[in-house]
């Protein structure tokens, strides 16, 4: 079985390379993201294997379909880029649905303590011989309260790291569940009783922009907003206008919605021409990181395990346990798997 491998970084070379002896599988690794540009590259293989940022509309997985493509790995957890109802009866999809929920949660974490502490800034006034302090005047976590949207995998690792920060918990999530010293509250209630939220929701059509200027408008004043979850949850613009406001004290972001044109990609020796992204990048309360949240060893190794495990089950005509299909994002009440563990 042949896999077509797009957006290819050092790191996916080498943490799937660690396991690709253990099977009867051969691996064509391509740099290009997978558009209607680059999906003659996949001809001759059996499965596609993708990444966040490649597209996967009606038009590449109509091509990929008419090229015999019976698999599309993605591997990542995220599925919001996929047109599932072009790719349904017609084409596979598989994800790898947890490869470590404490990379992301952690680098959440780690945004919340730059932006408060301002080490991004620190590092470059001491590496400037510049060792005033001026200005980087931060807060306790201790006492504050932080609002979660979204309590799965990630969220509910992140409020673990909270509570041992001594932080209230305030959550919100669309199906919520009992955890110990965490209170639901409805969205309103979160805006206004937080010092900093951190989204760790899917990109649904409920949650598109989620984050826009009604949100901004009864959070509090200074709050810190991060998200490490989907870029398109928060209204950029709007965000901006937060930001020169001062309603928002300090935005962590891993992820933006425009991101598929610049993020893994080095521009260093260019300019940017996303107005919005640039604007973004010239607050110093604003810290932006290039969708690394995810980029641990162990996450790396996991995300290699189960894609291949995943082209395993469907090489042997194995039920496919990571199917993502039209009906997921409906919940399991719509759930047509079939007798042999497949959608269709
Ligand atoms: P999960 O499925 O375990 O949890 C998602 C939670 O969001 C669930 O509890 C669900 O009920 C809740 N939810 C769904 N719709 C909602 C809504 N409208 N409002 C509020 N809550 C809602 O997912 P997870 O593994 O915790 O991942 C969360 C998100 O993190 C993913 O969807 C993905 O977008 C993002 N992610 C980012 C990176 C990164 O590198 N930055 C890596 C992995 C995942």
């Amino acid at each position: 079985m042949k896999i077509a491998f797009f957006d290819t970084k050092p790191y996916d070379r080498q943490s799937f390379d660690q396991y690709i002896d253990q099977y009867d599988i051969e691996i064509k690794y391509f740099e290009a993201k997978l558009n209607e540009d680059t999906v003659a590259l996949a001809a001759h293989a059996d499965v596609v294997c993708a990444f966040v940022n490649d597209t996967l509309n009606e038009a590449v997985l109509d091509t990929l379909v008419d090229m015999g493509i019976g698999l599309l790995a993605l591997r990542c957890a995220g599925y919001n880029h996929v047109d599932f109802e072009a790719a349904y009866d017609k084409v596979h999809i598989v994800r790898v649905p947890a490869y470590s929920p404490y990379a992301v949660a952690e680098h959440a974490i780690a945004l919340m303590f730059s932006l408060n502490r301002k080490t991004h800034r620190a590092y470059v006034r001491t590496r400037d011989n510049n060792f005033n302090i001026n200005g980087l005047t931060g807060f306790d976590f201790h006492g504050k309260t932080v609002g979660v949207i979204g309590t799965g995998k990630i969220g509910r690792i992140f409020i673990d790291i909270c509570k041992g920060l001594g932080m209230k918990i305030l959550a919100y999530d669309m199906y919520p569940s009992e955890i110990e010293d965490v209170e639901f509250v409805n969205l309103t209630s979160l805006y206004q009783k937080s010092d900093v939220i951190s989204l760790h929701c899917p990109l649904t059509q409920e949650t598109h922009y989620m984050i826009d200027e009604d949100a901004i408008q009864q959070m509090k004043e200074g709050v810190m907003l991060i998200n490490t979850s989907r870029g398109a949850l928060v209204q950029t613009e709007h965000l901006i206008d937060g930001l020169k406001s001062k309603k928002i004290g300090s935005a962590g972001l891993d992820v933006y919605e425009e991101e598929s044109e610049y993020f893994f990609e080095d521009f260093s020796s260019e300019s940017i021409d996303d107005d919005n992204l640039a604007r973004l990048l010239s607050f110093s309360n604003v810290l932006v990181t290039s969708h690394q949240a995810f980029l641990t060893k162990e996450a790396l190794s996991n995300i290699a395990q189960t894609t291949l495990e995943n082209v395993k089950a469907y090489q042997e005509g194995r039920p496919l346990v990571n199917e993502v299909c039209y009906h997921c994002p409906e919940g399991p009440t719509k759930c047509e798997k079939k007798e042999n563990g497949r959608c269709f």
